[in-house]
């Protein structure tokens, strides 16, 4: 939905120049940010509607920025997408552990990577709407 805000983390500027083109193109408001501490101050400040996380960042990585935000009671419900490089198959099962909720693979692909977003952004206000009943929630949040 045009208007949605949207935290992208990426350190490669050619991936996150491509994503922001996407997204924006889509409506989306876009905050960037390159370095973990960045992406934590910006995570904190906007309380985007969703954060798209690159894994492997220089210090402080995307793992750790994830736990960090899912460990935070102001950011823990917003969904974190894994962005994770094709190959590195392991990172998948370490980014689910480190309380992401769901992962997008790299190279980027034009075509599917906005219906990707679209979908993740659907579910997430599938759950808002949802009655509170006092148990969904936890369930979400208790797997991974
Ligand atoms: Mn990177």
């Amino acid at each position: 939905m045009a208007g949605e805000r949207i935290l992208l983390v990426e350190d490669n500027s050619q991936n996150r120049r491509l994503a922001q083109f996407l997204l924006t193109a889509q409506g989306y408001v876009v905050y960037e940010a390159t370095t973990g501490p960045e992406a934590l101050e910006l995570a904190r400040a906007h309380l985007p509607d969703l954060i798209l996380m690159d894994l492997r960042l220089p210090g402080l990585d995307g793992y750790a920025v994830t736990r960090a935000l899912k460990d935070d009671e102001r950011t823990k419900q917003i969904p974190v997408i894994a962005l994770t490089a094709f190959a590195m198959e392991g990172d998948r099962e370490k980014a689910l552990e480190a309380g992401c909720d769901d992962y997008i693979t790299k190279p980027i692909d034009t075509r599917s990577f906005p219906a990707a977003v679209h979908r993740f952004l659907r579910r997430r206000r599938a759950e808002r709407v949802e009655p509170g009943d006092g148990n969904s929630h936890e369930d979400l949040s208790g797997g991974r």
